[in-house]
């Protein structure tokens, strides 16, 4: 089969299309051959070596396609079911195997394009505004990158839980989309200081928590726009790791609390994963959440999805198809 594999972290040239053996799965795994690979900024960290793994190794972290054959213990699975996962790398490939446990039924009603699309973007959104800090209505968030793949899906859960949402972009096109999403204010954070925007935009309050992707950046004006004991959610480095801080900086903005959350920590048992998967694939299918796939590129142009997707090009979702 073929499958991106790099040998070395590095530029998006360290991305290799290669030929590997179809794997087998053990006892507790299924097969799947992928129909779609999402693309996330994720699968950039791990080729550039900001999120270790021992070479080589494979990319991507979510996929949708057919159950080809199942592991001896896999019970509630057979060849032909229709399965998306997220959170097991090695999906910008022709086949995975997959614990069977991490694997979920798609809807009837969604192609497997959309069900790529949403699986790990969706349930992030999920847990950052059902767990994370489950957002009441008419409390105010700030969603950095709202026109994302992951920002566009925040905003509109953040909108089904009835709160304000405050969006950040770097352009007008992309503002239109985050407006389009369902956000009540954005900030375009390339012209403007968004923490003084946020303190107008609230009266000198501040939000009650920030979904802060971007990192580095954006770090210290994203606690500045806190209301006091409020909570910053950093959950992501697109601009870069947000380097170390003294814990006292917390208490001078005003006892601020901090987490650095992933997915993989909320989405680590079936029960949780089923409710999380659940709601994003049906809201999908009722059409309660909108996607949008931005692009599909084959398999041999994964480089330049990436490239477009840190060059800040894109907005919502890309995908690739391991057929091409
Ligand atoms: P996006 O589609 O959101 O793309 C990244 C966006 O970040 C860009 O479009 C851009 O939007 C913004 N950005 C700001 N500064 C930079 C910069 N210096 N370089 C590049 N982009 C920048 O990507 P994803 O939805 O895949 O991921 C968004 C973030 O969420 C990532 O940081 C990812 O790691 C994180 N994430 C974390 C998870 C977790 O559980 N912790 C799970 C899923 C995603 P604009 O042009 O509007 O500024």
């Amino acid at each position: 089969m073929k499958a991106i594999l790099v040998h070395q972290p590095g530029g998006p040239e360290a991305m290799t299309l290669s030929d590997c053996p179809v794997p087998q799965p053990s006892p507790d795994q299924a097969l799947v051959k992928i129909a779609y690979s999402g693309v996330n900024f994720i699968d950039i960290y791990f080729r550039i070596g900001l999120y270790k793994a021992e070479a080589p190794y494979g990319l991507g972290m979510e996929a949708a396609g057919t159950v080809e054959a199942v592991g001896a213990n896999v019970k509630d699975l057979k060849p032909g079911d229709r399965v998306a996962y997220a959170m097991n790398r090695g999906s910008y490939a022709e086949y995975a195997v997959v614990p069977a446990w991490q694997l979920v039924k798609i809807p009837e009603k969604l192609g497997f394009d959309q069900a790529a699309a949403a699986i790990l973007q969706g349930m992030t959104a999920h847990y950052l505004t059902h767990s994370t800090w489950p957002l009441k209505q008419h409390e105010t968030c700030l969603v950095h990158a709202a026109a994302g793949g992951a920002g566009r899906l925040i905003v509109q859960m953040a909108k089904m839980r009835g709160a304000r949402v405050i969006g950040t972009t770097s352009t007008e096109a992309k503002a239109e989309v985050a407006r389009e999403a369902g956000c009540d204010e954005v900030i375009l954070y390339t012209e403007k200081a968004f923490d003084e925007e946020v303190k107008r935009l609230t009266n000198g309050r501040g939000v009650d928590v920030v979904y802060d992707s971007v990192g580095k950046s954006a770090f210290e004006q994203s606690l500045n726009s806190l209301r006091p004991r409020g909570l910053m959610v950093t959950f992501g480095n697109a601009s870069g790791a947000v380097p170390a801080i003294e814990p006292l900086l917390l208490n001078n903005k005003g006892s601020l609390f901090l987490t650095r959350p992933t997915l993989a920590h909320h989405a680590a048992t079936r029960e949780e994963l089923s409710w999380r998967a659940g709601d994003v694939l049906g809201w999908v299918a009722s059409g309660a959440l909108k996607l949008h796939i931005e692009k599909t590129y084959p398999m041999s142009e994964a480089a330049q999805a990436q490239i477009d997707l840190a060059g800040r090009k894109t907005i919502g979702k890309l995908l690739l198809d391991p057929a091409k």
